[in-house]
């Protein structure tokens, strides 16, 4: 068969079969199955279920584990705090929510303040890095 390029790392291989669309290299196989297992909880209900209760038993088994994964990576878990706050407000009341307005970003001539995490509460988008800036003239 002719080279064909790996659909992860974009590397020439030579496929087994016409469905193969991924090298063996292992990094390549792990991106593979967990696009498969995405696609799979997805569409299948059974799956997802079993899924769940996997994930619940290893959970039992290994107690602390995810209070420690928090405590060494706090930057995932105050990212994981802000967008567990949309979900919440989401599921809750979504009409009340305000309105975020997203203005032309143009830092020229403004000191910065710093980088903050813009977390949309409408707008169907993940959280945002942003820099903000103090505004040199006080509006009229
Ligand atoms: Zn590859």
């Amino acid at each position: 068969m002719e080279p064909v390029p790996c659909f992860h790392c974009a590397t020439m291989f030579i496929p087994r079969n016409r469905k193969q669309y991924c090298c063996s290299h292992p990094a390549c196989r792990r991106a593979r199955k967990a696009t498969w297992q995405r696609i799979k909880r997805k569409t299948d209900a059974d799956f997802r279920a079993a899924t769940k209760l996997s994930q619940n038993k290893w959970a039992a088994s290994r107690p602390g584990y995810w209070k420690a994964y928090r405590q060494r990576n706090p930057e995932k878990a105050e990212r994981n705090r802000m967008l567990q706050t949309v979900r919440n407000r989401r599921r809750s009341s979504a009409a009340c929510l305000p309105i975020a307005k997203m203005d032309a970003r143009n830092p020229l001539g403004f000191q910065p303040i710093g980088q903050f995490w813009l977390v949309p509460l409408i707008a169907k988008m993940d959280a945002t890095k942003v820099n903000l800036y103090a505004i040199s003239d006080p509006l009229p």
